[in-house]
């Protein structure tokens, strides 16, 4: 047994160089990304299920990297949280998502509301309103037309995230809680919270069967978030069947595949123009 566990820990442990090395590449290829614009985002519309309009637009950010090709934000966004790189990373998604938006405007698209991902370190950020209030002004972006997506982990600190959440609010941009019912937040304090929409996570809505018990929490959520007057999107939409339950519950928004994956942003617009017309 002893000579098994040797062999296996001789063929274990190039593994896990080669692992650690990737990674400090990937590190410092991603210094070197930030400097040379190697991110782009892909843009996926938000529908709203009453009248099937297109009110909204999420912004997520890819890597074009030089030899790995288009890289994921799980692929990446990790790493940046770890070692800061999310603060000058997450800023220029700010920016780019607002100077989008701007372009769209000029190009006579109708207005859509802009959703942006913030991470624990740009929330916990000092004077994050601030930044925020710098882009805005930079791009003209309208801050009703902004919205910062936030997770139910960064409301762990229930006072430190009333205040900052208060602070956004004073700017004017819209606030929502992504990934809702994964995270372990307090309900109770959720009606303190000045956020304007729960977003439903994918997994909730994947099996979403009638009578299934996925079925229930996604009713729950959306009948709670109604009565604390919290909008509801449901992400991962991808059949009939899943929208028509959701439009039953009166849930007001739905993101998902069913509508389109996130596209780049030349290809939102024709989209967008598309099924605006019919
Ligand atoms: P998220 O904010 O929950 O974004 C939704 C993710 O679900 C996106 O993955 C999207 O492509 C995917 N998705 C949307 N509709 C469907 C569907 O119908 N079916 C399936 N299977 N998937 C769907 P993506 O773009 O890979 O992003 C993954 C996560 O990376 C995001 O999850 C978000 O947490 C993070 N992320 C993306 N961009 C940013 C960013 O700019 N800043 C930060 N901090 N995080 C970001
Ligand atoms: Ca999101
Ligand atoms: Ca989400
Ligand atoms: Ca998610």
């Amino acid at each position: 047994a002893a000579k098994i566990h040797r062999n296996e820990y001789q063929s274990y442990r190039p593994e896990m160089t080669r692992t650690t090395q990737d990674r400090l590449r990937l590190e410092s290829d991603l210094r070197k990304a930030l400097e040379t614009e190697q991110f782009t985002l892909a843009y996926q519309p938000l529908v709203n299920l009453a009248t099937g309009r297109i009110v909204g637009v999420e912004a997520l950010v890819r890597w074009q990297h030089p030899q790995r090709g288009l890289l994921p934000p799980g692929e990446f966004i990790p790493i940046t949280e770890e070692n800061g790189l999310i603060l000058p990373l997450g800023e220029w998604v700010l920016l780019a998502a607002c100077k989008q938006n701007k372009a769209w405007q000029e190009a006579g698209m109708p207005p859509i509301r802009m959703s942006v991902n913030l991470s624990m370190r740009q929330f916990r950020q000092h004077r994050l309103a601030d930044r925020i209030q710098s882009i805005l002004e930079q791009t003209g972006m309208p801050p009703e037309y902004l919205e910062l997506e936030i997770t139910e982990s960064m409301t762990s600190d229930v006072e430190f995230a009333i205040h900052t959440l208060a602070e956004l609010k004073a700017l004017g941009v819209q606030i929502s809680i992504d990934d809702f019912g994964t995270g372990y937040s307090s309900l109770g304090y959720l009606k303190r919270f000045p956020v304007d929409k729960l977003k439903i996570d994918r997994s909730f809505v994947t099996d979403l069967t009638e009578g299934g018990s996925d079925a229930a929490i996604v009713s729950t959520i959306t009948s709670m978030a109604h009565q604390l007057k919290l909008k509801v999107t449901a992400e991962g939409v991808e059949n009939d069947e899943q929208l028509r339950f959701l439009r039953e519950r009166k849930c007001e928004e739905a993101q998902g595949y069913y509508f389109t994956k996130p596209i780049p942003a030349n290809l939102f617009e024709s989209w967008y123009r598309h099924h605006s017309q019919s």
